[in-house]
């Protein structure tokens, strides 16, 4: 369906947003099972369940919409996660693996970001009070997420450039932080 008013469209961001929270729950465990740092398996863990809690955030608003949630697939998130797969699968290095995890953690929840912000911003202007509280509520827990993931590539980069020094012989003092 072509959206022709902001209304259509807000209902078209959504469903795509619904698809995208779905693909993540799929692919969330894969992670999970990839990683080998226990806070970052901790860290998609819990966000696992509040990915959860989204997609039935989402069902509340299309109850009150009177809308479907399905029907949109959300080509972009399949990228994001397909090009994280790809990459992590090929990655022998456990650190060296654990930061890949994070960089594409990272990009899933910043597409995220940018989609709920969205759709909050349609909500407040459709004058869709309910929801608008409720999308905030998600991308708030988005930026959260993204933030926990910047803390922990504090940490797992900093071994990850450490052991490359390592590796190549390199003076300590040249590493430079990868985020
Ligand atoms: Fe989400
Ligand atoms: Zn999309
Ligand atoms: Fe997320």
């Amino acid at each position: 369906m072509t959206p022709s008013s902001l209304q259509e469209l807000y209902v078209e961001q959504l469903r795509d947003l619904y698809d995208a929270e779905h693909q993540i729950i799929k692919a969330l465990p894969e992670m999970i099972e990839a990683a080998t740092s226990e806070s970052l398996k901790q860290a998609l863990r819990s966000h696992l369940e509040v990915t959860k809690a989204q997609a039935s955030r989402l069902e509340t608003i299309f109850e009150k919409l009177e809308e479907e949630p399905g029907g949109e697939k959300c080509k972009g998130m399949q990228g994001v996660l397909q090009e994280g797969d790809s990459l992590v699968g090929e990655i022998k290095d456990a650190t060296v693996r654990d930061v890949a995890i994070i960089a594409s953690a990272q990009r899933v929840e910043h597409y995220e970001i940018a989609g709920y912000g969205t759709v909050r911003t349609y909500a407040g202007i459709l004058g869709d009070e309910e929801a608008g509280e409720l999308l905030q509520l998600t991308l708030n827990e988005e930026k959260d997420a993204d933030q926990e993931l910047t803390t922990l590539a504090g940490t797992i980069n900093e071994g990850a450039a450490v052991k490359s020094v390592e590796s190549e012989g390199i003076t300590r003092t040249r590493t430079k932080r990868i985020a």
